[in-house]
């Protein structure tokens, strides 16, 4: 079963919402999820009050995601099946296409503030393993020392899944859909990837167009989920073409996600921004934590 929401009604203003993961948390695991999102809205809401970009807030909104090990991202992120840290993210300016990406990044703090270097120095659009090391020191980023990042949890994770029962830790990538006061558009996404994933192996978090577009035209997409259904429909790009078809974000995000699982199988969640400031979400997963705040509203949270 697919579920969509509409949230925030348009109107030309800003607005923010942030996901925590399409996945199968409940209880406390998902109130804990649900109150990560919470806060990284808070930290961004006032950023985007004060008329920052939809670039810084998105942005600022990830690395508060990024921090929180409640969530698969940075710290506390899912491990390979070599027991490491191999992180995915990128970000999107809608204003100009611009992007950035890392991918394959051994311990960082923040990956999407590498992305956003990326972004920003313009030469190329992913930078992936040692090659996106090098950038990051070049760029003043230093590596985090791996035993700040990897948690009990992930490790009882991995083990778990090494031995071919459940995923204990059944939580997703974060991501953010932002539209500033100047009707500019962004998103971002960033992710641990999938326990026991094979070293080299990339997600779609990492890759423009799949787990992360934006564009002033159309608007504005996260996802999260199975990367590997995410990668073979273009989700992010297919949905926000969709959007004038569909009518509201929440339409594109859950044919969007209908589409996906037709064709490939695969389950996941979806955040949008229309160019006119209207957002809504999907999930095809039991769970997936958000967050959102838009003009003249407060904080509303969910998962
Ligand atoms: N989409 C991410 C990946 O496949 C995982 C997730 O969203 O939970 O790497």
């Amino acid at each position: 079963m697919i579920v969509k929401a509409a949230l925030g009604s348009g109107g030309g203003g800003h607005a923010l919402l942030v996901h925590g993961g399409a996945g199968d948390s409940s209880g406390t695991t998902l109130d804990g999820q649900i109150e990560a999102c919470r806060r990284a809205v808070e930290a961004a809401k006032a950023l985007l009050e004060a008329g920052a970009s939809a670039l810084d807030v998105v942005q600022r909104a990830v690395e508060v995601l990024e921090d929180d090990a409640r969530l698969n991202s940075a710290t506390g992120g899912a491990l390979t099946s070599a027991g490491t840290l191999e992180l995915d993210a990128s970000i999107m300016r809608g204003s100009d296409l611009a992007a950035g990406a890392v991918c394959s990044l051994p311990p960082f703090s923040h990956p999407v503030a590498i992305a956003r270097a990326v972004l920003e120095d313009g030469k190329h659009v992913l930078y992936s393993a040692e090659g996106a090391v090098t950038f990051a020191r070049a760029h003043g980023f230093n590596p985090a020392n791996p035993t700040d990042m990897i948690t009990a949890e992930a490790r009882v994770a991995l083990a778990s899944v090494l031995a071919n029962r459940v995923d204990t830790s059944p939580k997703g990538t974060v991501g953010a859909v932002a539209i500033d006061r100047h009707g500019h558009v962004a998103a971002a996404t960033s992710t641990g990837g999938i326990t026991g994933k094979q070293p080299g192996r990339v997600g779609d978090s990492a890759i423009v167009g799949a787990g992360t577009y934006a564009d002033d035209a159309l608007g504005a997409a996260s996802a999260t989920g199975q990367g590997e259904g995410i990668l073979r429909v273009a989700l992010c790009h297919r949905t926000l073409v969709s959007l004038a078809t569909a009518g509201t974000p929440a339409q594109a995000a859950f044919e969007g996600l209908g589409y996906m699982k037709e064709r490939t199988g695969a389950v996941g969640g979806l955040i949008v921004i229309g160019r006119d400031g209207q957002i809504g979400w999907a999930r095809s997963t039991p769970s997936m934590p958000y967050a959102a705040t838009w003009a003249q509203h407060g904080i509303m949270a969910g998962g």
